[in-house]
């Protein structure tokens, strides 16, 4: 596998990470077999949330013993200095470690909530002392607003690290400059959705894609054996693309448009515990005519404890929806999908 720097915290991580989203959803025995499996492959950067389920638990779980060939990365909402410090103390407890590589400020969308992370007592100013009392190593920030995201790390040199949505159908212009801006800084680039959460059809050259971009890492979900080894296939060799290749990974999200879900979050919580991102996700990943995708997408499905069957129609999610999604129609189609 090969390992880029990121950016000024100087760590050496693989240019495929793992992204913890999926794995929540997982038993915790095959998440912990699928975790160390990613390492044993030579994936050394893993990413995980508090807000994601048990995610931090299962991928402290399967680094287990191999603790020290991990580069751990995890965030929170956090906004104040309260907020950061009991929000780290429970990270490490979930994650069952002494120290977290890289702590990121998880979600930063909108400016009043940059300006709470700033201010004295904000969040920033716990980090920093975390990172002083070596709890945590490193600083950085993420978010789906590349405008504001380059204002926060043009505005401190505390965040080493910047992660952000990118993949070929969603390369506008603020997120070329977000990544020129990163590298003139020195601030390492983390990429979320490298696969436009699951709707490219070409995963591999999707990835690669990014990658010629400059990127330091991509961190694609996995909840297959199959991804995993894919993806470190494509991590050992990240060539750029051929013309030919280009114009396949073109032509196979030419019909995809702007009316997807991207996995933000920002519709959640639904009043009714209905997780909505999650089966938007599964429900594109269930699209492939691959049967055991399919089918364990339709497994994972039946396992939930709410699903779209108990939506009220009461339209929150739809006002939530930065892209203006008809969520509860999109919701129903991928309920046929997997039932
Ligand atoms: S419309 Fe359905 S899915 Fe959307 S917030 Fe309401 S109950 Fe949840
Ligand atoms: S439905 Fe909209 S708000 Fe919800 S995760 Fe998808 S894109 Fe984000």
């Amino acid at each position: 596998m090969q390992k880029r720097i990121l950016g000024k915290t100087g760590l050496e991580v693989s240019v495929v990470g793992f992204g913890g989203i999926p794995i929540q959803k997982l038993p915790m025995r095959e998440a912990r077999r699928l975790v160390g499996e990613a390492v044993e492959r030579g994936i050394n950067f893993f990413d995980t949330a508090q807000g994601y389920g048990d995610s931090e638990v299962k991928i402290g779980e399967g680094i287990k013993g191999k603790r020290n060939s991990c580069i751990l990365a995890t965030k929170s909402p956090c906004r104040t200095a309260d907020e950061a410090f009991s929000h780290v103390k429970k990270a490490l407890k979930r994650l069952k470690t002494d120290f977290i590589d890289l702590y990121q400020v998880h979600h930063v969308s909108k400016p009043f909530e940059l300006e709470k992370v700033l201010s004295p007592k904000g969040a920033l100013e716990a980090l920093v002392r975390l990172k002083k009392e070596g709890m945590i190593r490193h600083i950085g920030i993420t978010g789906h607003n590349p405008s504001l995201l380059q204002e926060a790390i043009r505005r401190t040199d505390e965040f080493e690290t910047v992660q952000f949505p990118f993949n070929i159908v969603e390369s506008e212009k603020d997120k070329f400059s977000l990544l020129n801006v990163a590298k003139q800084l020195k601030v390492g680039s983390i990429v979320m959705k490298p696969l436009a959460g699951g709707v490219i059809p070409e995963p591999q050259l999707s990835l690669r894609w990014i990658l010629q971009q400059g990127v330091d890492t991509v961190i694609p979900g996995m909840i297959l054996s199959s991804e995993i080894k894919e993806n470190v296939i494509t991590g050992e060799r990240p060539h750029p693309l051929s013309s030919e290749e280009l114009s396949r990974l073109k032509d196979s999200v030419k019909d995809i448009g702007k009316n997807f879900c991207r996995r933000c979050m920002y519709c959640e919580p639904c009043p009714e515990g209905i997780p909505i991102y999650f089966i938007q996700e599964l429900g594109d990943k269930a699209k492939v005519k691959v049967d055991e995708i399919k089918n364990m997408c339709k497994e994972i499905y039946a396992r939930l404890k709410k699903d779209v069957e108990d939506c009220t129609d009461c339209g929150e999610c739809e006002e939530k929806c930065p892209y203006q999604l008809p969520v509860r129609e999109m919701l129903r189609e991928k309920h046929k999908l997997l039932t």
